[in-house]
């Protein structure tokens, strides 16, 4: 499914959605430097280097059932048992024919033992143990390397270490890996109308809710996060914060002062002291959306509306931040919905609206709306399971139609 690229009532043309990730992309080098961590530390970040498997996976042959080990060669409806092979404690002694030995899940199988015939197919009698006269040879026997050969790639450099392999890397017996060091994000609220929550509000004057979405979106192992805290609406302010944050983070992150009012000075400064990718988008919410660097620093200048932030950091910001600590950035999937409520849109963006997807029985998806969609408005926008995404030459959506989602976690 593509999405439309943008056409734009506005005099100049604003740069679609595609066209803003697509020079994000190229704008940004992944970080390669790295650190050696101990396994349980690595969950969640990126992995530095490929991992190779140090031993086989099973490094010895051994039981996939509680049963009897016997030799194929050697079988006979009634075998003696001579023995018990424990996981761990494995039977060291030697099988001849007409033997068998009791084993457990995961215990070695004796040297010449290659079969084992779970324990329920068979009768026990003392220390003769009768099997069925259609026992299947050769089964229930885990082999060496049948996992994991020695030299195999176990985890890929850029891979973002999961739980399950962890759980691999610990099976192989590796102890630390080299892992891309943390991205050093800061982010500020902009804004003389901010206040604290620990402030009681006066007229005019608004809490900060910004910095605790932003807080939230942050929560990942691989950054290492700064509130910087609010900057006032002064230009020089402005310069002289995001200049000295500039020379100690990876990346900066600010919401407001975007836009093209008097009080908004973050284009202006990102032009005076670094240097301005682009500062607008075809996007709604979220048209106000400034991307540059300064120095060797990223800037991410999201516009002031709290759903704005959210949104913006979900389509745009996200991803970049994948790349830049060098993992693969999935690209998220899209699915096709059947819209359950009317839908207001005019042409010129491409709108991110908040919705609710759902599974019918059948497998299908359906989409309402979360309601009112201003950019100011938190308590729906948080509803939401889901961006409907609506090209930006669509207009007004009828129930019925059917209309592209995107899940933000992806
Ligand atoms: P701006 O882009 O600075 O013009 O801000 C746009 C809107 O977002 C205004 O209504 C601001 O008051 C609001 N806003 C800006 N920053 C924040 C913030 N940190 N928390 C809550 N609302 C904000
Ligand atoms: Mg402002």
């Amino acid at each position: 499914m593509t999405l439309e690229s943008c056409v734009t009532t506005e005099k100049k043309p604003l740069l679609s959605v595609e066209e803003a990730q697509q020079r994000i992309y190229d704008a940004i080098l992944p970080l390669t430097e790295s650190e050696m961590l101990p396994l349980k530390q690595a969950f969640g970040r990126v992995l530095a280097e490929t991992v190779f498997a140090p031993i086989d996976l099973p490094s010895a042959r051994n039981a996939a059932m509680d049963g009897y080990a016997f030799s194929s060669e050697s079988f006979a409806t009634t075998l003696t048992n001579v023995g018990t092979s424990w996981a761990g404690k494995p039977f060291e002694g030697e099988l001849n024919a007409g033997e068998c030995v009791r084993i457990f899940t995961g215990a070695v199988l004796p040297e010449n033992t290659d079969s084992v015939v779970m324990q329920e197919h068979v009768t026990v009698n003392g220390s003769q143990i009768e099997f069925p006269t259609n026992v299947k040879l050769k089964k229930n026997v885990r082999e060496i390397g049948e996992d994991v050969s020695v030299g195999d790639a176990l985890c890929s450099v850029n891979k973002i270490l999961t739980a399950g392999d962890l759980g691999l890397l610990a099976a192989a017996g590796i102890e630390n890996v080299s892992i891309i060091r943390q991205l050093k994000i800061v982010y500020f609220s902009t804004g003389d109308e901010l206040v604290p929550l620990e402030a009681s509000l006066t007229r005019g004057k608004i809490y900060d809710s910004n910095r605790y979405s932003l807080h939230g979106l942050l929560q990942n192992p691989c950054y290492q996060v700064t509130d910087g805290g609010v900057i006032i609406d002064d230009k020089d302010e402005l310069k002289r914060t995001l200049m000295q944050a500039a020379s100690e983070f990876d990346v900066i992150i600010t919401t407001g002062g975007a836009s093209v009012g008097d009080a908004d000075y973050v284009k202006t400064v990102l032009e005076e002291c670094g240097d301005v990718n682009f500062w607008k988008i075809a996007m709604k919410p979220g048209k106000p959306l400034a991307f540059g660097r300064i120095g060797a620093c990223y800037f991410f200048g999201l516009p002031g509306n709290p759903v704005a932030v959210t949104t913006t950091f979900d389509i745009i910001v996200k991803s970049a931040l994948v790349r830049l600590v060098g993992a693969i950035a999935q690209k998220p999937w899209l699915l096709s919905a059947v819209c359950t409520t009317p839908l207001k849109k005019s042409r010129g963006r491409q709108d991110y609206q908040r919705g609710i997807l759902q599974q019918t029985e059948i497998g299908e998806f359906k989409v309402a709306s979360t309601g009112h969609q201003g950019s100011h408005i938190l308590s729906t926008a948080n509803l939401a399971n889901c961006y409907i995404i609506l090209p930006s030459d669509c207009t007004d959506v009828e129930i019925g139609e059917t209309v592209t989602v995107v899940l933000p976690s992806i």
